[in-house]
């Protein structure tokens, strides 16, 4: 390729979408452009100071770095330079033309072409150097990369394709030189620029310059030249003081770290001195990333070593849960050098992953306590990663527990919502009892209409209804809470508020009932399948339930076992049939033993089916409704 000779390249098909959608859906915001544009020229600044520590001749005469804003409003055009890392042509291709992520096509077919609902989306996804299209119809970026090849220009009006040619005579780092559209021209008006510029930059330890004035020509002098200033103070907003820093300082920085156009729902910024130096900032996004789930996304907080950046998605310094936490450590111990080979088995990094772990989880808390409307909104975008840490993180157990919000029986809930913290439900105890009851299924609604949960409504105990994923392996390593145990309702043998201190009269009764004459004659037809048959004490409205074993795997485990390839031994639940039902009372005076075990067979499948179990035969289940149902007419 010469210079003279320029080709034209698509762009990917995801580029494009998210082109059209960022142009589209943010434009009642579009000022952010600027803020996008400055933050990836600090960032190419970032890159290249760090990688000037090893070899000082990247840096060639230019060595003090800048970013420098200008623009020329008879031309109409805005140009955003830096002298950072720049890219080489293939650079250019694969961050200009293409989208890395993984999951984005996917994440793509969501939108709805629904302006607002699109905005909320790329929330979710993060704005970019794409946004300088809202207000460009084209965008030009010449760039020479520092580390060697030929200077490159791309133009693109944002439609389906960009152009590429060999630019020559290029500085070192990027322009990015944006044709501003009619609708945009006060982005070439110095008074408006300088306010957006210092609003989105005086955190940035970079020097944001512009032109000062040009003074008007004395009287027979000549006109003073403009020059270059700094407009922003140039110094990195975690190096001040907290005491220092506004509200509004915090919630720009944020966005400018991570591309979100919300603010975040709270952060946390500390210097630590002692054993270790270190400064930590961290945020709570509003909002879960569309990639949350995805194991390959790069995750973690920028790490900086003494005020200089040294890698982005430093992933050592939280656990995993805390994934969506997004911010800076600086730290004053390690070495400039420090690979992440290195972090991976410092002691200093464990100490401080331990110290930022435990902040992060002492905003949430603090959150929870004196705004709980917002804390929900993080529970509900949050919840069921945070859930992972609850499960695993022994050291946080007590504080993660604490964090907990679950739907439950309890009439002030609404159907479904996630609300009912620990806590709260303890307050709620009714008389006598020392358990704190949950129940698990993989829907709310099987959850909620259990059959299991009659006696419980019935009494007015609540339960926690879990409907979760991940609840019932959570549930697997959650024994406790404050010295409270958790007690599962669908298996083994309720013990009610207040029942336990009855307990050897209990037991007496219980054989009785275990003599009731129907457990032999139903273990007769069923007892195959099955580890027992009994009456029942939590049921009240249905005739029959099925119960698991204490120790027995549930069905979401074993259906996520299952799906892994995984084959699981059988486990054979109790069936409890409710002595004081019709249906049941009818069963007891049916003589015909053919039609016993028609009227029990149909029982036994219902009970299944009315815990979002699946049946073993199915046709043969609906043959015997039949079969009683013509009876019937
Ligand atoms: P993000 O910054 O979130 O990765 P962008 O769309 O803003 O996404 O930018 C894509 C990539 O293009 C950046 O990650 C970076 O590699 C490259 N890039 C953008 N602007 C510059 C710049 N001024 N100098 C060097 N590289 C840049």
């Amino acid at each position: 390729m010469s210079e003279a000779q320029s080709e034209t390249l698509n762009f990917q098909t995801e580029a494009k979408q998210l082109l059209q959608l960022m142009i589209h859906s943010l434009y009642s915001n579009r000022e952010i452009f600027l803020r996008e544009l400055i933050s990836n020229a600090s960032d190419a600044i970032d890159k290249l100071r760090f990688l000037s520590i090893e070899d000082q001749s990247l840096l060639g005469d230019d060595s003090e770095f800048r970013i420098d804003i200008s623009f020329d409003a008879d031309a109409k055009t805005l140009t955003i330079f830096d002298n950072g890392i720049g890219m080489n042509r293939d650079e250019v291709i694969a961050h200009l033309g293409t989208i890395a992520k993984s999951g984005t096509a996917e994440f793509l077919s969501n939108l709805t072409g629904d302006q607002k609902s699109d905005s909320q989306l790329i929330g979710q996804f993060g704005v970019g150097f794409y946004s300088a299209f809202m207000v460009a119809d084209k965008v030009e970026v010449c760039t020479l990369s520092a580390q060697g090849g030929d200077g490159v220009r791309w133009q693109s009006t944002g439609e389906d394709a960009y152009s590429l040619e060999v630019a020559e005579g290029l500085p070192r780092g990027t322009q990015v030189i944006l044709h501003l559209k009619d609708d945009a021209l006060d982005f070439a008006e110095d008074f408006r620029l300088r306010n957006i510029v210092i609003r989105y930059s005086d955190h940035i330890g970079v020097p944001v310059r512009m032109l000062s004035q040009s003074a008007p020509a004395e009287e027979g002098g000549e006109a003073v030249v403009a020059e270059f200033e700094a407009v922003n103070s140039a110094q990195a907003l975690w190096t001040r003081s907290r005491s220092e820093v506004e509200d509004a300082e915090y919630q720009e920085f944020y966005k400018h770290i991570s591309h979100d156009f919300e603010e975040p729902l709270a952060w946390s910024h500390n210097r630590v001195e002692g054993k270790f130096e270190y400064t930590s900032l961290v945020y709570v996004p509003k909002r879960a990333p569309f990639d949350l789930y995805n194991r390959e996304v790069p995750k973690g907080l920028k790490l900086y070593v003494q005020r200089v950046f040294i890698m982005d998605d430093a992933e050592q310094f939280l656990p995993l849960y805390l994934r969506f936490v997004k911010g800076v450590i600086d730290s004053n111990d390690l070495p400039l050098n420090v690979s992440r080979e290195i972090l991976q088995q410092d002691d200093r990094v464990t100490s401080i992953r331990n110290a930022v772990t435990k902040r992060v989880l002492s905003m949430l808390e603090d959150m929870a306590k004196k705004d709980p409307e917002q804390y929900q909104l993080f529970w509900d975008e949050f919840g069921e990663v945070l859930k992972e840490g609850a499960g695993e993180d022994f050291a946080n157990r007590a504080s993660l527990s604490k964090l907990l919000r679950f739907a439950s029986t309890h009439e002030s809930v609404e159907s479904g919502k996630k609300v009912v913290g620990l806590d709260q439900y303890l307050e709620r105890k009714v008389e006598g009892q020392d358990t704190i009851y949950y129940i698990c299924a993989e829907a709310y609604e099987t959850a909620s209409r259990s059959p299991h949960l009659e006696i419980f409504k019935e009494r007015g105990v609540e339960v926690l209804v879990l409907f979760d994923r991940i609840d019932e392996w959570l549930m697997s390593s959650l024994t406790d809470y404050e010295d409270t145990k958790f007690v599962d309702v669908m298996r083994g043998d309720v013990i009610l508020p207040g029942e336990e201190t009855a307990k050897d009269d209990d037991e007496s009764k219980d054989k009785d009932e275990d003599e009731h004459p129907l457990v032999e004659r139903i273990s007769a037809v069923v007892g195959d399948k099955v580890k027992g048959v009994r009456p029942s004490k939590r049921l009240t409205g249905s005739p029959a339930c099925l119960v698991l074993s204490e120790d027995a795997m549930g069905i979401q485990m074993r259906r996520i076992m299952e799906a892994s390839g995984q084959s699981m031994p059988e486990s054979k639940p109790f069936f409890e049939f409710n002595a004081g039902h019709p249906l049941v009372e009818r069963l007891e005076n049916e003589v015909d033993e053919d039609r016993f075990a028609e009227l029990v067979g149909v029982l036994f499948d219902q009970a299944s089916l009315a815990e979002g179990g699946s049946l073993q035969d199915p046709a043969g289940y609906v043959e015997r409704l039949n079969r009683l149902l013509l009876e019937l007419l």
